[in-house]
């Protein structure tokens, strides 16, 4: 019998997608100074998609990243037309 997965609207670190979660936490955490969101951007941005009916189980149903990789990059923006957070230019 196949295993019925749960729906939620949750990051993939909620989500019991424990190892995902910890490769795109070892990816973000490479990411070059350049590009990356600070901290307390990232976190905000995060907390916009967890109010998000797009997001699902990590992913955005707009543009299918995984919400914490798509945020983790200052130079990107939400796709949703219009944006709920925006590129960041400094
Ligand atoms: S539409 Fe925007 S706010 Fe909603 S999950 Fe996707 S990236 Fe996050």
């Amino acid at each position: 019998m196949a295993e019925v997965r749960r729906q939620c609207r949750c990051l993939l670190k909620e989500a019991g997608e424990a190892e995902m979660a910890a490769i795109i936490a070892d990816y973000v955490a490479g990411l070059d100074d350049s590009v990356r969101t600070a901290e307390d951007d990232y976190r905000a941005r995060l907390a916009v998609c967890g109010t998000c009916d797009q997001l699902m189980n990590g992913t955005c149903r707009l543009c299918g990243c995984y919400v914490e990789t798509r945020a983790a990059k200052r130079g990107l923006s939400c796709p949703m037309v219009p944006p709920r957070w925006t590129k960041i230019d400094h």
